[in-house]
């Protein structure tokens, strides 16, 4: 980048690179946070933290975690139309729920405030993909954004992760108890079981996220079925014995290779289909 030149003439300093960590409230991203600050203690990393407003509450509980033992607040960034952004936009689109095909939320809720913040800044934002998984990540449109995945870079894996929460103290997010991703309580990536345990844990959300459905006209958060017609004893039950037959073909089909898989936490990406690289990691 050339450096501009001032009214006086002078060359200006070059702008300072910002160093960016965005936590989704998932593993990855924290661990992620950790490691830099431990391999980079001279770098002045900020961390954000793209609130849809819609998150779990076990999720700000783990921010909390997160900013206690970094030491730093986690910059809390909203849309344009701040806590009511998602049933702003959903009015835009006329009543049209997000899916993985339209998937505006994240567009809308997660990538425009960043680059907003960031502006015209240099940046770097870290991104914690890791060296074990296939996805790609985040690309920007933005000139000024560079992403770098350092576990990529340095090999650090699952299991690697799984030890870096560990001994941080950190540990991992209460959402992973039921659910194996982060992100907005309805959010349409869930698998059916992850529904029923929504339901179970936070019957208040399973409410707020059904009204969202307007099944005459097909929207629907899942695939196939509404909320409604998911939520009868009947289905709940078909659906929790079809994922403990799918857990079991898969633990069969494998030794544990992994501290993680030893101890039964599932690879979310692997298994469990496609997921936001933004908003899951
Ligand atoms: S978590 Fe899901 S619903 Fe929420 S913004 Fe991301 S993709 Fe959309």
């Amino acid at each position: 980048m050339s450096a501009s030149v001032s009214a006086q003439g002078r060359p200006d300093a070059a702008p300072e690179v910002r160093h960016i960590v965005m936590l989704s409230g998932g593993k990855d991203s924290t661990a992620l946070a950790l490691y830099l600050r431990e391999k980079k203690p001279e770098t002045d990393f900020e961390y954000l933290f793209c609130d849809t407003h819609k998150e779990l509450p076990e999720t700000y509980e783990y921010l909390a975690r997160i900013e206690a033992r970094l030491g730093r607040p986690v910059v809390r960034l909203a849309s344009r139309h701040g806590e009511r952004g998602f049933d702003h936009f959903l009015k835009i689109y006329g009543g049209f729920l997000p899916s993985p095909q339209a998937r505006w939320c994240t567009r809308l809720l997660k990538i425009e405030p960043f680059e907003r913040y960031v502006g015209d800044d240099p940046t770097r934002l870290y991104v914690g993909l890791r060296a074990d998984e296939r996805r790609s990540g985040y690309i920007s449109t933005k000139e000024n954004i560079e992403a770098v995945f350092p576990f990529k870079d340095d090999g650090i894996d699952k299991a690697d992760v799984m030890r870096i929460l560990e001994r941080s103290g950190v540990g991992l997010p209460a959402y992973y108890e039921w659910r194996s991703r982060s992100g907005c309580y309805f959010c349409f990536f869930q698998q059916k079981g992850e529904w029923v345990r929504l339901r179970e844990r936070h019957p208040d959300l399973f409410q707020l996220a059904k009204g969202y459905e307007k099944e005459d006209e097909g929207y629907t958060w899942a695939q196939e079925e509404s909320l409604s017609e998911l939520e009868s004893p009947e289905r709940q039950a078909q659906i929790l014995e079809r994922e403990r037959i799918r857990k079991e073909r898969l633990a069969a089909r494998r030794r544990p290779k992994t501290l993680a898989q030893a101890y039964g936490f599932e690879d979310p990406d692997e298994e469990e289909g496609p997921a936001c690289l933004i908003c899951h990691l």
